[in-house]
């Protein structure tokens, strides 16, 4: 089974009730890239990628599509296996790995539908049907961010992420001291500085709030930075952002320089690499979540089925976008929350039906 044709499509996702706000942007409506990618026998698959705005990572929506506009016209003819497409799509373009993700993501979905098999089941296996979220509550002041997390809480979230940094170092304290009042263990709580702290933060942080027992995900820039606070710091440290390639992955997980990881499936490069963290972190015994910085159904779909196959005790969670923008693509209703977890959809690959019309004419095709 070969590809026949590529479709690239992009299409606009606004926040609800926007800006969603991080240390480093504030974003109310994000450009999604959408691949289409035809067999020689007429399946079709679907891949997404999705930049959360220009700032959160070296991504953004016109490097995806022209990443894609490189690579697609090489890519028709090529067998129709992740590790295959992936060797080609190196040989064509480097780096680029968010663009990559969208055609291993529209390959498992395709190779799903060709097989009649969901992508979860020839990933590794199904762990669990049903995976645990977590609810992000964006940058924000102290009593707002405990009230969404108190309302979170009880809705069923099990985890909450609470976005920090870009401001006085003083009000983020604050912010975690009025949610830990809010809810208490009754969540679990990941900080979540979005690489916004310096290391003069990060170790104020967890000098004054040794008290509350959460994660410190990617609160500093770069690597060295997290290597200089790692000896000095109370909380577990977890590493999202700079975690960009498997060789990293690998280098962080081995030297012990992290407790976990919060993964992006489309920066790693789709569900294929990802698949290589799962287990890389499974064997040293380091929980991670399974996300993407932003995105529509299909990009919810695969960290959705990749959640699914992650040993429960190390799967910190699925973030999908869904609670935070307006409408789906599938026609069956799309990928949501409900109480605090995702049900792994129902049918073969990803388990979506979407209607190419509803992104109009492609931009680009091969
Ligand atoms: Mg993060």
């Amino acid at each position: 089974m070969k590809i026949a044709s590529i479709q690239i499509y992009q299409a606009e996702l606004p926040v609800r009730n926007g800006p969603y706000t991080m240390a480093c942007a504030q974003v109310w409506s994000l450009t999604s890239t959408l691949v289409r990618v035809v067999s020689d026998n007429g399946i079709v698959g679907w891949g997404e990628t999705c930049p959360v705005g220009p700032t959160y990572a070296e991504a953004h929506p016109g490097g995806a599509l022209a990443a894609l506009g490189a690579m697609a016209p090489g890519l028709i003819g090529v067998e129709i296996a992740p590790l295959t497409l992936h060797r080609a799509m190196d040989g064509l373009l480097t780096g680029h790995n968010y663009a990559k993700a969208a055609i291993d993501i529209a390959a498992h979905d395709l190779i799903g539908r060709a097989t009649g098999r969901r992508v979860a089941d020839f990933l590794g296996g199904v762990a669990q049907e049903r995976v645990p979220s977590y609810y992000a509550t964006g940058v924000g002041a102290p009593d707002e961010i405990a009230r969404i997390a108190a309302e979170k809480v009880a809705e069923g979230y099990p985890r909450l992420q609470i976005k920090v940094g870009g401001r006085d170092v003083a009000i983020d304290i604050a912010v975690l001291r009025k949610v830990w009042e809010a809810v208490g263990g009754r969540a679990r709580l990941a900080v979540d500085g979005n690489r916004g702290w310096t290391t003069r933060d990060a170790l104020r942080v967890s000098r004054e709030c040794g008290d509350i027992p959460f994660v410190m995900e990617q609160p500093c820039n770069s690597i060295d930075e997290l290597r200089q606070i790692r000896p000095q710091i109370r909380h577990a440290l977890y590493m999202d952002e700079n975690a960009v390639d498997l060789s990293t992955v690998v280098n962080a997980a081995g030297s012990g320089l992290v407790d976990g990881f919060g993964m992006k499936v489309t920066r790693i490069g789709g569900l294929h690499p990802m698949a290589v963290v799962r287990d890389i972190c499974a064997a040293h015994r380091l929980p991670h979540t399974c996300d993407d910085s932003w995105g529509g159904d299909v990009i919810a779909a695969a960290c959705a089925h990749v959640g699914a196959t992650v040993a429960p005790d190390l799967l910190e969670g699925v973030w999908i976008a869904a609670p935070y923008i307006e409408g789906h693509y599938c026609a069956r209703g799309g990928i949501e929350v409900t109480d605090g977890m995702i049900a792994l959809p129902e049918g073969s690959g990803l388990g979506l039906e979407i209607d190419a019309a509803r992104f109009g004419a492609p931009v680009l095709e091969a």
